[in-house]
């Protein structure tokens, strides 16, 4: 008898313990509730921003948006008055490398970008990017393709050698390969289109290997990227369906085609920049278009560096012209941006690089409102993450950027942080 009371004891006691702790986890909960009030809201959808806004966040995610007066706020949320500063989904860079650092990608936090998502980097390092924090400190969140796909004995290992590549020779491979990437926490498919370094040849994704890719990877809600930088393989790409080009394809810039072109000119600079902006994309163009492909021009990372550079030479900032001015045709014919910046530490990249690449779209003719549907909801689209991230909306997690003045208003203003929250918490200030 003693015994069955003691038993009874002990499972009252045992209950009582559980229900207190689910008790104090759901106060826990509810006391990180955040309610940012009085911001002026940009929400990366591409509609009118609010003014006067509110977004309220529990634990990870934003559960409202809206003007501050339809925005009911409960009493025990921890209320912050932003004072009219602006407010914007976090920037994403959406095409990196070897950002697997959470050192890296705590530098990356701590101007204002809350995700990168990393185009190359060895199979072996893919775990390193779950790391979401570095010495206790909120770091951006490491989204990646892993390994480059390519053909047995393609580039870009061919020639850099940092194993970076994926091969595959036939489409059984490839389909194979999708599932591979997905168990090692693939975000998206990043394939190699490039035959030549140099004057050397190296081998492709032929068309049916790159078709079963493609197919196997959409059947599985995975997008492809393609690295393309020559317009004459951008069909190739097209037409197996990829979703998003990286680098702006262009014609054949070898220096003795150029040199060849314009050593006998009359108009050496009008002859170099019709090298550069040749008829064949208008066509190109409307085909990625027609096939809503994305393009990341990674300007700065390319020949847009030389714009306006006191370093580059006469040649090298007609062709820097050239490129911005395609950028900025394809732009008003209809094409989307992602904003991309080919951000590799090993190769003495400035870590403000995205900041440079705004410049460049800017110049290129988008408004600041393009400019931040580049980097917020175009670029998470690009990452495989359209559904959780790149916009101030309920349901998506709560990555934000504020910043002291309206960019809309100002464009220097896009990078005047004055606070970065990733997953609902206060991660810089
Ligand atoms: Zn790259």
């Amino acid at each position: 008898m003693k015994k069955r009371i003691l038993l009874l004891v002990i499972i009252l006691v045992a209950s009582a313990v559980i229900v207190l702790y689910w008790m104090n986890r759901r106060v826990d909960q509810s006391s990180k509730m955040m309610a940012l009030v009085n911001g002026f809201v940009i929400d990366g959808s591409g509609k009118d921003p609010i003014s006067n806004g509110t977004v309220l966040i529990q634990g990870s995610k934003i559960t409202a948006v809206g003007r501050s007066v339809d925005v009911q706020i409960p009493a025990e949320a921890n209320k912050i008055d932003l004072e009219g500063k602006t407010v914007l989904p976090g920037w994403i860079d959406s095409h990196v490398h070897n950002a697997f650092d959470p050192v890296l990608r705590r530098r990356f936090l701590e101007i204002g970008i809350t995700s990168v998502c990393d185009l190359g980097s060895p199979l072996e390092r893919m775990e390193e990017f779950k790391t979401d924090s570095f010495e206790g400190k909120s770091v951006a969140r490491g989204l990646k393709a892993g390994p480059i796909i390519t053909a047995p004995g393609g580039l870009p290992d061919a020639v850099l050698k940092e194993d970076l590549n994926y091969e595959i020779g036939s489409p059984n491979q490839a389909r194979q390969a999708v599932p591979f990437f997905l168990k090692q926490g693939a975000d998206v498919l990043k394939i190699y289109l490039e035959n030549k370094a140099g004057e050397k040849s190296y081998p492709m994704l032929n068309e049916n290997t790159l078709k079963a890719l493609v197919d196997e990877a959409h059947s599985k809600n995975l997008l492809v990227r393609a690295h393309v930088t020559k317009l004459s393989l951008l069909p190739l790409a097209l037409e197996a369906n990829v979703d998003v080009i990286e680098h702006l394809p262009k014609p054949d810039l070898r220096e003795a085609v150029l040199r060849e072109k314009i050593s006998k000119s009359k108009q050496p600079e009008k002859d170099l920049y019709d090298a550069m902006v040749i008829p064949e994309y208008e066509s190109a163009f409307a085909f990625m278009i027609e096939k809503k492909t994305v393009l990341v021009p990674t300007l700065r990372a390319g020949l847009g560096r030389f714009h306006k550079s006191a370093e580059a030479n006469k040649w090298q900032k007609i062709l820097a012209q050239g490129v911005i001015d395609l950028i900025g045709r394809y732009f008003r014919q209809g094409g989307t941006i992602a904003l991309g910046t080919d951000f590799n530490p090993n190769n003495d990249h400035p870590l403000d690089m995205l900041y440079q690449e705004m410049n460049l779209l800017r110049e290129a003719g988008l408004s600041p409102m393009d400019i931040i549907l580049a980097g917020t909801k175009n670029a998470a689209y690009v990452c495989g993450h359209a559904n959780d991230l790149g916009k101030i909306e309920p349901g998506k997690l709560a990555d934000i950027v504020i910043l002291e003045e309206n960019p809309l208003e100002n464009p220097s203003a896009l990078r005047k942080l004055h606070a970065v929250i990733k997953n609902g918490k206060i991660a810089w200030k």
